[in-house]
């Protein structure tokens, strides 16, 4: 009885323990768990606040490190990183055996800009000018503002240090045109120096120096132009370099004039038509031959101003010289393959003949046969617009290229003019005689007006007419000479 008493009472104990066990562990389980969700709460709040310094300290760096990599003005890269990125394509080049070009670009009285109009005006600016420069060279190549209104870039891989004066060309003539920029139209000039690594230094401190003493060169030679450091290493192709560069100044046409030279019809010694040639008077060089610098302005694309000044020129001359009462029948005006390949050719003759007043057929454009089979197909349009608006067309130095006979029909040419070394060489070897005569055929049988070019002696003119060749120019009858009153030209060619 005791014992089943004793048991119930030590199970009851028990019972009594592991409730208590039991109600001791959900306790402390509770405990924990409201501790462990504490703990994760001040984690998780922590970890936020960790987020957020973590961030504010990111766009700290990133802010420095904007400064430290671009320009705040411009945004192109720091000079640091500029310089950087030259050290690179040094190595690169002298392990390739490449050449390279550190260009230095100026823009002048930009302090002007600055105080006239205001910071913000002279900031965008130059922002732009970055633009201009990055559009210019290459993705790979860097340009970098090194102080206010100096530029520093660089052309990598060069095949030839000239390469870079097309750059740098293109450059200057970009910047020659007018920014528009909050309200105001504004021009500026710059300069560019030129180094080429290896010969002009072969480390970047000496590049740079040397670039920039380049563009003080320039600087000194006038705006809009740009210099190699050591432009005598260029000695074949300085000439070059400087036209193109000239070229390139806004202010050219101040240092272009026509001559003009007579085509006479030797049957009554009447000047039937001038021609106008270009000259252009270097500040350096003198007297430049066009044979010489319409190659260069061809290459940059200047030809296409070149060409509308001489037509505007030449036509504003002709109606000068008919309201003198000179009866001249037409002017000639030579034009390139360049202009006959620009679409809206045709419509400015037409245009600029309107404004002067100037009847079409009274206008012959030249065009040498070399030029003409440059670019057959396109040009061809053109011409056959100019035609149909009432010019003439001649075919100038005839008979120097193979040109194809279908062509002179197929063209709608009026003129042709045999080439000057036919004339000179018939008197003297017969079978360019019998080309001569051949050409005088033909322009009969196409029924086209036939001039023979450098006539110098008697002997040719008088061959030449009796060829039945009657319309002549060249040295014989008059050089070409600059615009003078008919008065004072009539008087020259009556002592004749
Ligand atoms: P071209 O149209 O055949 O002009 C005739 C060239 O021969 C001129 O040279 C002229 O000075 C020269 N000449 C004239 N008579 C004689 C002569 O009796 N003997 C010799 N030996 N030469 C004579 P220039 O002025 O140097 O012009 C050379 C070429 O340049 C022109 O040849 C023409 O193709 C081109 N040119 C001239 N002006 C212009 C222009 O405004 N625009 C374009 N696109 N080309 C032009
Ligand atoms: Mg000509
Ligand atoms: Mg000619």
């Amino acid at each position: 009885m005791y014992d089943y008493a004793f048991v119930t009472i030590l199970l009851a104990v028990l019972a009594l323990f592991l409730l208590y066990q039991n109600l001791l562990s959900a306790y402390k389980i509770k405990h924990l768990k409201k501790q462990f969700n504490d703990s994760e709460k001040s984690y998780r709040e922590s970890l936020a606040e960790h987020q957020h310094l973590l961030s504010q300290l990111t766009d700290l760096r990133d802010d420095v490190q904007k400064n430290l990599l671009r320009d705040s003005v411009t945004e192109l890269p720091a000079r640091q990183i500029f310089e950087n990125h030259l050290q690179q394509v040094l190595h690169e080049s002298e392990r390739y055996h490449l050449k390279f070009a550190v260009l230095f670009l100026n823009i002048n009285r930009f302090k002007a800009i600055n105080a006239a109009l205001g910071f913000e005006v002279g900031d965008t600016l130059l922002k732009e000018i970055g633009h201009i420069v990055q559009r210019c060279i290459r993705k790979v190549d860097i340009v970098s503002r090194f102080y206010g209104n100096e530029f520093v870039f660089v052309v990598s891989q060069l095949n030839k240090p000239e390469a870079a004066a097309y750059i740098a060309k293109r450059i200057l003539d970009e910047l020659s045109k007018p920014f528009h920029i909050m309200n105001h139209e504004l021009f500026i000039t710059s300069n560019i120096g030129i180094a080429v690594f290896p010969q002009d230094g072969i480390e970047v401190k000496t590049l740079l120096k040397n670039a920039d003493t380049a563009l003080q060169q320039a600087k000194s030679r006038g705006p809009n132009i740009f210099d190699f450091y050591s432009s005598e290493l260029y000695n074949l192709s300085r000439r070059e370099l400087v036209l193109t560069s000239s070229l390139g100044s806004a202010s050219i046409f101040q240092d272009f004039s026509l001559h003009y030279q007579p085509q006479m019809d030797v049957t009554d010694n009447s000047i039937v038509c001038m021609e106008a040639l270009l000259r252009w008077q270097h500040p350096d060089f003198g007297l430049v031959a066009p044979g010489e610098f319409l190659r260069f302005a061809e290459n940059s694309g200047k030809i296409l101003d070149i060409g509308e000044w001489v037509l505007q020129t030449a036509c504003k001359q002709f109606k000068a010289w008919q309201s003198q009462g000179f009866k001249l029948k037409n002017i000639a005006v030579n034009i390139s393959f360049r202009q006959l390949e620009s679409p809206h050719f045709s419509y400015k003759v037409s245009q600029l003949l309107h404004d002067v007043k100037m009847s079409p057929e009274c206008l012959v454009l030249e065009v040498t046969e070399t030029e003409l089979l440059r670019q057959i197909d396109v040009i061809e349009k053109n011409l056959h617009m100019l035609k149909h608006a009432g010019v003439q067309i001649a075919i100038d130095d005839f008979g120097t290229s193979n040109m194809s006979l279908l062509y002179l029909s197929r063209l709608l040419v009026s003129q042709i003019k045999i080439d000057r070394t036919l004339v000179q060489e018939m008197m003297v070897n017969s079978s360019t005689d019998s080309i001569v005569k051949a050409v005088v055929a033909l322009a009969k049988s196409l029924d086209l007006t036939l001039v023979a070019e450098g006539v110098e002696t008697e002997k040719q003119k008088e061959h030449l007419l009796s060829l039945g060749c009657t319309l002549m120019q060249g040295y014989l009858f008059g050089a070409p000479q600059p615009a003078t009153d008919y008065a004072k030209l009539k008087k020259a060619l009556e002592k004749k």
